[in-house]
């Protein structure tokens, strides 16, 4: 099994030892199964996977093991789907998806999607509900993803001046977690300081670097403004230059974050926008990431990397996207692209399809078309309706693993059909 003694035998204050930005050379840390004892057999043993770089390993990742993954993106051509889930039913519906596309997965939480996993009925002063929302969902996707077998990327969604003591929280938990486990409870997180002037959202993202890269968390900022609505964040009526970043800007970050670390991505923008609207005047112009990243590779002269794609890039509000456009973007560097308001609807589209499937099976606890005193108990039961969406959302997923060229990455073949899982024979209904 992956970690156990050698890690006991590192564990303590020489166990980590610097490595490049202060990043740990020891990947080979500690499992969520190795931890507390479960049973962990099959892929969710395996030590790395045959198609990625050997760092990369099942569960979630970070520090070196993470960048290997993102390197590895870049190099191939292809974008992970990055997740906005709240319950952990979406989060096992991304983990069925990323396996039985063999391939990697983003899941994040948004301050709201974090504050909902931990319960609206739990008060969020100082954002106490969203950073223990977040912390708890952390340790089902650390638990399940390597269940699951395949690797994680651990990330929180927009994070915004005001928001900032929400992910101070977060950043806390995973210099807690270093502790004791030579690695960060996330991965990742991003700061949205899009609003504020440049000048001021690169310095404050400078100092969360500064700080993250000690643990190996991954920034990923925003520059420019994301059109459309999400979160409770509306930008619909920005005007229209706001919606595209310039490469001057674009370079000027790179070149600020770049002399504190490399673990950053940068979300630019491009046109994009949050929410899915009928076709309107914003026009998304992947070019402008292309134009960015010859802008710096002229600037960078030798010191550019081979690939011509210094920057990474992160694709906010490609729901309704077209499908070329996704593509096209993927060429410019783009090794994340955000899904959440797709994944809305394929969720709901299964409880909805569910619900019309069952009507007269759901219309009280007694009584179908089967007779008024037949028992619904297996029709209400919420693991049915909430299955149905998860099922849904893995075929959604799907298509959106294809359109990012993002299937069959971890060379692991097609995924064996589950075993002893709840069926009708159960009390489960077929979905
Ligand atoms: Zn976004």
């Amino acid at each position: 099994m992956r970690l156990s003694s050698a890690f006991l035998f590192l564990s303590g204050a020489q166990a980590f030892i610097p490595g490049l930005n202060g990043r740990s050379p020891i990947q080979k840390l500690q499992s969520m199964a190795g931890d507390v004892g479960i049973p962990c057999e099959d892929e969710c043993a395996l030590e790395s996977f045959p198609n990625l770089p050997p760092s990369v390993h099942p569960g979630v990742l970070s520090g070196q093991a993470m960048m290997d993954l993102l390197d590895h993106a870049k190099q191939n051509g292809y974008a992970i789907p990055a997740v906005n889930c709240v319950s952990s039913s979406g989060i096992n519906a991304c983990l069925e998806a990323a396996r039985k596309n063999d391939a990697p997965i983003i899941i994040q939480f948004s301050s709201g999607g974090s504050q909902f996993y931990g319960g609206k009925g739990l008060d969020n002063s100082n954002y106490r509900a969203a950073i223990a929302g977040a912390v708890s969902g952390a340790f089902h996707v650390r638990t399940m993803a390597e269940q699951y077998g395949v690797p994680v990327i651990l990330h929180t969604d927009h994070c915004s001046k005001q928001l900032l003591p929400w992910v101070d929280g977060l950043i806390a938990a995973s210099e807690r977690y270093f502790e004791t486990h030579g690695e960060p409870l996330f991965s990742s997180h991003m700061i949205d300081l899009s609003e504020e002037p440049i000048e001021e959202n690169i310095e404050i993202c400078k100092d969360y670097l500064k700080r993250m890269d000690k643990v190996g968390l991954l920034l990923e900022m925003e520059l420019g403004i994301t059109g459309g609505e999400e979160d409770g964040v509306d930008n619909t009526d920005r005007p229209v230059e706001d919606l595209y970043s310039k490469p001057e800007e674009i370079y000027q970050t790179y070149d600020e974050l770049k002399s504190v670390s490399d673990m950053f991505t940068v979300a630019a923008a491009f046109g994009n926008v949050h929410g899915v609207y009928k076709p309107g005047n914003v026009k998304l112009e992947p070019e402008i990431l292309n134009n960015a990243q010859a802008y710096i590779c002229d600037k960078l002269g030798d010191a550019a990397p081979e690939n011509k794609l210094p920057v990474s890039f992160v694709f906010h509000g490609g729901s309704g996207s077209d499908v070329a456009d996704i593509q096209r973007s993927l060429g410019y560097g783009v090794i994340k692209m955000n899904i959440d308001t797709d994944t809305q609807w394929s969720y709901w589209e299964g409880i909805k399809i569910f619900e019309s499937k069952y009507h007269d099976y759901l219309q009280g606890q007694i009584g179908n078309p089967e007779g008024e005193d037949k028992p619904n108990k297996k029709y209400y039961d919420p693991r049915e309706c909430l299955r149905a969406g998860e099922v849904n959302t893995v075929k959604r997923l799907e298509q959106s693993y294809a359109d990012l060229k993002c299937q069959n990455i971890l060379g692991l073949g097609m995924a064996t059909e589950a075993k002893n899982v709840l069926g009708p024979r159960r009390g489960g209904l077929p979905v």
